[in-house]
C-alpha cells in the first residue's frame, strides 16, 4: 500500500494583489525554512487568485521555493469563445500543479453543479492538474441526511462516467464550518473520510481508495492536530488562516509532532 503524503493547502479565496502574494509566499517559505520543514513528508500549497500566479511562479522557481502552487478554479473548455474563463492550459503552463473544484463558495454562488464539477475534473486530467475536488453537506443536509451521505455523493458523481481516473485529492467541507469559526470534531471528520474512502473502494477498487481525503473548515495550528492524528485524514484545506503566513506555516509544521 502506497503511503500518502500529508497535503497542507491553503485556499486565499479572492485575496491578496500579486504584489501581496509575492510577501506571503516569501515570508511562508522562509519560515517553513527556518524551521526545516520537510517538503516531502509534508506537501504544501498555496492557491491565489489567477492573477497572482504568474508572480508566485516566477518567485517560486527563481528561489526554488519547494512550495507547490494550485489555482481556484479552471474551465471545463479547453479555448475558445469562453470570456473570463481561464483554461487548464493556461494553468498547467505556470507550473500550476494543483486546482481546487467544486469549492461550496462555487457551487453556492456560481451555480456549479455536480455535472459542472465532473467536466472540469476532466479538464483538470486533460491538462496533468492534480483536482482537489470540494465536498460537504449544507446544515439543512446535515440535519436531514446526516454527515456522510452528500460528500459521499458529491465524490462519486465527480469521478462517475470518466473512461479512467487521473489522480485527484478530495478535501471534505462542511458548508457550516467554512468561514464560521464553527469546526466538525476530529472524531466527525474521520467519519466522512472512512465513508468516503469505503465508497472509493467499493467503485474504484483499492488503489483509488487510496487517493489523499483532506478535512476543511476553519482550521487553525491550534486545532489541525486532533484532525490528523488519527492518520485517516491527510491534510487541511485552510481558507482564513492561510492568509497569514505564521499561522499556516504553523499548521503545516504541526505534522512534525505527530506520529504519521
Ligand atoms: C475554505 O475556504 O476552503 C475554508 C476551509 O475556509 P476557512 O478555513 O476560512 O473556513
Amino acid at each position: 500500500m502506497t503511503k500518502r503524503t500529508p497535503f497542507i493547502a491553503g485556499n486565499w479565496k479572492m485575496n491578496l494583489d500579486h504584489l501581496q502574494a509575492i510577501a506571503l509566499i516569501q515570508k511562508l517559505s522562509w519560515t517553513l525554512s527556518d524551521a526545516d520543514h520537510d517538503f516531502s513528508k509534508v506537501e504544501v500549497c498555496v492557491f491565489p487568485p489567477f492573477t497572482d500566479l504568474r508572480s508566485a511562479q516566477t518567485l517560486i522557481e527563481a528561489e526554488k521555493f519547494e512550495l507547490k502552487l494550485g489555482a481556484q478554479d479552471l474551465s471545463k473548455h479547453d479555448s475558445g469563445a469562453f470570456t473570463g474563463e481561464v483554461s487548464g492550459a493556461f494553468l498547467s503552463k505556470l507550473g500550476v500543479g494543483y486546482v481546487l473544484i467544486g469549492h461550496s463558495e462555487r457551487r453556492q454562488y456560481h451555480a456549479e453543479t455536480d455535472e459542472v464539477v465532473r467536466d472540469k475534473v476532466a479538464a483538470a486530467w486533460r491538462h496533468n492538474l492534480v483536482p482537489v475536488i470540494c465536498v460537504g453537506e449544507t446544515l439543512e443536509e446535515l440535519e436531514t441526511e446526516g454527515q456522510s451521505a452528500v460528500p459521499v455523493r458529491q465524490t462519486l458523481a465527480a469521478l462517475a462516467g470518466h473512461e479512467t481516473l487521473g489522480e485527484f485529492v478530495i478535501a471534505y467541507e462542511p458548508v457550516w464550518a467554512i468561514g464560521t469559526g464553527k469546526v466538525a470534531t476530529p472524531a466527525e471528520a474521520e467519519a466522512v473520510t472512512k465513508a468516503i474512502r469505503a465508497s472509493l473502494k467499493e467503485s474504484f477498487g483499492d488503489e483509488v481508495a487510496q487517493s489523499r481525503i483532506l478535512y476543511g473548515g476553519s482550521v487553525k495550528a491550534n486545532n489541525v492536530a486532533g484532525f490528523l492524528a488519527s492518520g485517516e485524514v491527510d491534510g487541511v484545506l485552510v481558507g482564513g488562516a492561510s492568509l497569514d503566513a505564521e499561522e499556516f506555516a504553523g499548521i503545516a509544521r504541526l505534522q512534525k509532532h505527530i506520529v504519521l
